[in-house]
């Protein structure tokens, strides 16, 4: 490539999607006609609830909803999203600090882009979800990684985010339930977090995307109602594709003080404008009415975290917490790592490597730690059908041993 042709240092900067990645792999295999079991995809298996296609078809006729709409939303999806926000958070939010964002992700992108400066650091609690640290870098930040492990229910403590704070500490990611680890932080967790941010004056990106799902009894604390006093320091990150299985229709929404929900209105005038008029009535449609549908899908992911957690464990060498959100299984591997493993007796020296034997040979796709900051994991997504976890259970203890 002549150096004209070079890309710019920012996108060089950017890891690509590891998750994305193994599962196009896995899906590439499938295509070649091998049996691959994937638990790559962070995506509910289950269909976008009827009633909720039907709105968006109904709008899909209706002429007047070809059109542009206000860059932030439709102004009755913004006022769902407050009245919801009042109903699972229980702390009011005007509909003018809401902006509707091309899924979750935009809303993380824009967040970032709105109060990172160039060298600003940004605390990321690790294990992350992929996209954290790759979003900060392309904001001209640094991601700034604070690892919390098993002995700590993956949770951060203060006394590791107080060792890594500077002067440039800028913002901190919360993500409760956790992608990766299906971690439910605790009150005190929250109230901890919040209060050191609070006398810091650090901002904090709570991604409450997981929100509904929760097992054993377990509920969502939200870092707005249990600190309220962050509220003005707290960017919400949130959208319908978890909740709803709605992850192909791309409506996420942000909420933060007025002035950030202009400046990311401002920003995204300029990128992507509204998201799709009839997703955003589907979405309207998911926001304002029942949480039935999430409760009918977590009964079932309930059902198959059992499973994995016990599948795991049943596999030598393999060590796996019972999660309590979301719907993830964090593995610890490290036990399978530098021995001879699987049909042919090779090694594995990473979870990295480990995980690339295992779709090659046992065909079974999962994601590894490295994606995630937590090397010697492997990420399993339990939004697969039953028939199918089972299979893959059978196949990695088998191929292990
Ligand atoms: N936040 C977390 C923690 C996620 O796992 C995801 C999706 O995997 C998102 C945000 C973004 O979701 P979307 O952009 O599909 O709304």
């Amino acid at each position: 490539m002549a150096e004209w042709q070079t890309l710019s240092d920012r996108v060089n900067s950017v890891a690509p999607s590891a998750t994305l990645a193994v599962d196009s792999k896995a899906k590439a295999m499938k295509a070649a006609g091998v049996n691959v079991i994937s638990y790559g995809a962070g995506e509910p298996n289950f269909p976008t609830p009827d009633y909720v296609v039907e709105a968006a078809a109904a709008a899909c006729r209706d002429p007047k909803n070809h059109r542009y709409t206000p860059t932030s939303g439709l102004p009755q999806l913004r006022k769902a999203i407050a009245e919801k926000t009042l109903r699972d958070s229980g702390y009011e939010v005007s509909p003018d600090q809401v902006v509707v964002t091309n899924g979750g992700k935009q809303a993380v992108y824009e967040a970032l882009q709105i109060i990172v400066n160039p060298g600003d650091e940004v605390i990321v609690p690790a294990p992350y979800w992929t996209t954290y640290p790759e979003a900060v870098r392309l904001a001209g930040g640094k991601p700034v990684i604070v690892f919390s492990g098993a002995e700590n229910g993956f949770e951060p403590t203060v006394e590791a985010l107080e060792a890594a704070r500077t002067p440039r500490t800028k913002a901190i990611f919360i993500n409760t339930p956790s992608n990766p680890t299906g971690a439910v932080f605790s009150e005190e967790t929250l109230r901890a977090v919040g209060q050191w941010a609070l006398e810091h004056h650090v901002w904090i990106l709570s991604d409450e995307i997981y929100e509904h799902l929760t097992y054993d009894g377990e509920k969502t604390a939200y870092i707005g109602a249990v600190v309220p006093e962050v509220r003005d320091q707290l960017i919400v990150l949130n959208g319908v594709a978890k909740t709803y299985a709605m992850t192909g229709w791309r409506v996420g929404w942000l909420i933060g003080s007025v002035p950030v929900a202009k400046a990311a209105a401002k920003l995204q005038g300029h990128m992507t404008s509204n998201v799709a008029d009839v997703c955003q009535q589907a979405a309207y449609t998911a926001v304002s009415g029942s949480l039935d549908a999430v409760a009918m899908m977590r009964k079932s992911f309930d059902k198959r975290r059992k499973a994995i957690v016990a599948g795991l464990n049943a596999v030598n060498g393999v060590t796996c917490r019972t999660p309590k959100g979301a719907f993830y299984a964090f593995a610890d591997v490290t036990a399978l790592l530098n021995r001879p493993i699987g049909n042919a007796g090779k090694t594995a020296k990473t979870s990295s490597d480990l995980a690339a034997l295992l779709l090659d040979e046992g065909h079974v796709a999962a994601v590894p730690g490295e994606a995630f900051g937590a090397p010697g994991f492997l990420r399993f997504s339990y939004a697969l059908a039953d028939d199918d976890l089972a299979e893959g259970m059978r196949r990695f203890k088998q191929w292990v041993g």
